[in-house]
């Protein structure tokens, strides 16, 4: 079989990849490719009852399948260079923002319409954060929310469907490059195409290994985030959510001068557990509906780790850390904050005892003997800091689950048109290191079409 495109990996980078070479060229023959299930058919069993933690599905309905990671997600998009990527740096700044906004509107079209976009343009957060010595960055978010954020996904694929050829439940074993044309391996059967994109995420990250080095693209390593998740009752928070939604703080340790910062706020959301290749860590979700809010907002305190020599591998240093906290909570670790400072653990008696019901039930236990000290004195400063300008977040029932852990893939060698040094085969999203978030990695995925198409 024979395409003019071949797109592996159906997350937004490849969805947004594939709406705009349809768009701009109809007659185009596209296949996409995608290791998981169709969007309806994505299902996670934990329920909370019969099953309750992650089985281990062979192909992880939260991160593969049609929408990618990003389909359960709490849809958040934030259009900003400041976060989220380095997309800019190879495409330029207003670029960027431009393929961010066109995708929002897309986004709108689709079912998003009447969603709320926040922005800290002339807000008066930033001068209350600078007066802390706290750092608010510049974004508008679009809070599409996990309900609105699967209808326009549902919606571009009725769109789509048509369009291009999908092949679900087909993970691509290999990319073998033929003279400027590509040979695209899956299980019993070998597709060629002129230009391949390749967009496969975080989920993708070892089979990208191995494509670079089949293929003999240079890579150089990423940084990791670790931290905790914090919960506390929403009203703490509210006078910034009510108005930003998210707000991205960032502040610089006096102890060892790090950089810890908040992220994923999800205002009256739940804390979620995620499992990543075996491992567990914790996130957050929160949904538009009212009827499934709760009375908590959620956000993960981070700080990030880059390592060169002797020791490059950043992912591994974070693995390790996870596996700790799952090998002494047996998943997701619990901790108060006023335990925490007092050196002792939680117990499920001071839990109960708590005045704030957790969203996530998790193991009472002790988060300083599974994070290094300098990370968990970075977090414990920011929780004083944030204090300040939220007061009621160094309150001793505030919640603090760990760990959280961001994985970014290592970082491939591609061009201001994202194509790496085979003419043809382009590595977009967040499989390429450069992007981490939806809306970074959908405007790669247009930015890629474009110059397919030659516009
Ligand atoms: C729980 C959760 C919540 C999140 N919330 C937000 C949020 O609110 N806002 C935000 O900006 N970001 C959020 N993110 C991050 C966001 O989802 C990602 O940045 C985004 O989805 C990246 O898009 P992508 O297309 O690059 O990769 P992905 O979305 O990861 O898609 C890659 C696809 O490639 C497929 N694939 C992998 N390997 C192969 C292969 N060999 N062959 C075929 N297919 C393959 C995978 O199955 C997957 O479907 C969240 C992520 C998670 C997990």
């Amino acid at each position: 079989m024979n395409y003019d495109v071949v797109i592996i990996g159906a997350g937004p980078g490849g969805i947004f990849s594939a709406y705009e070479l349809t768009r701009l060229d109809p007659d185009m023959r596209i296949a996409v490719f995608e290791a998981g299930h169709t969007l309806n058919k994505r299902h996670c069993p934990i329920d909370g009852e019969k099953v309750k933690s992650c089985i281990g599905c062979k192909s992880c309905s939260i991160m593969n399948g049609f929408g990618g990671a990003g389909a359960f997600s709490d849809g958040k998009y934030n259009i900003t260079n400041d976060f989220g990527g380095t997309l800019y740096e190879y495409i330029g700044k207003k670029r960027a923002l431009d393929l961010m906004h066109y995708v929002d509107e897309i986004n709108m079209r689709y079912g998003g319409e009447g969603t709320k976009l926040y922005t800290t343009a002339g807000t008066r957060f930033k001068t209350v954060c600078i007066q802390h010595d706290l750092h608010l960055l510049d974004a508008s978010v679009r809070h599409l929310g996990t309900d609105i954020n699967y209808i326009v996904l549902e919606n571009l694929y009725n769109d789509l469907k048509d369009k291009v050829d999908f092949y679900f439940d087909t993970p691509v074993l290999s990319v073998e490059a033929d003279d400027e044309r590509y040979r695209v391996i899956v299980k019993d059967e070998v597709y060629t195409c002129d230009e391949c994109i390749i967009s496969v995420g975080r989920s993708g990250s070892k089979w990208m290994e191995t494509v670079c080095k089949d293929l003999q693209i240079p890579t150089k390593s990423n940084r990791v985030d670790i931290g905790v998740r914090v919960e506390l009752p929403a009203t703490v928070f509210a006078h910034l959510t009510d108005e930003l939604y998210e707000s991205k703080i960032v502040y610089r340790t006096e102890k060892y001068g790090d950089k810890v910062r908040t992220f994923c706020m999800n205002p009256k959301g739940a804390v979620v557990s995620e499992n990543t290749n075996g491992i567990i860590t914790v996130n957050g979700h929160s949904y538009e509906d009212p009827e499934k809010q709760t009375e908590n907002t959620n956000f993960a305190l981070l700080v990030s780790k880059q390592f060169s020599e002797p020791f490059k591998d950043s992912n591994g240093y974070g693995e390790s850390i996870a596996r700790l906290s799952n090998m002494l909570g047996g998943g997701v670790i619990v901790q108060r904050f006023g335990d925490l400072i007092r050196g002792r653990r939680s117990t499920p008696g001071r839990m109960d005892d708590a005045f704030i019901t957790p969203t996530l039930s998790a193991t009472p236990g002790d988060l300083s003997l599974v994070l290094p000290k300098r990370i968990l004195d970075g977090i414990i400063e920011m929780i004083y800091a944030l204090d300040k300008v939220a007061p009621g977040t160094a309150n001793d029932d505030t919640l603090l689950y760990g760990v959280e852990v961001k994985f970014y893939n290592m970082e491939v060698e591609v061009d201001e048109r994202l194509e790496c040094r085979h003419k043809g085969l382009y590595i977009i999203g967040d499989g390429s290191g450069i992007t981490h978030s939806l809306s970074h990695a959908s405007a790669s995925g247009v930015h890629v079409a474009r110059c397919i198409a030659g516009e």
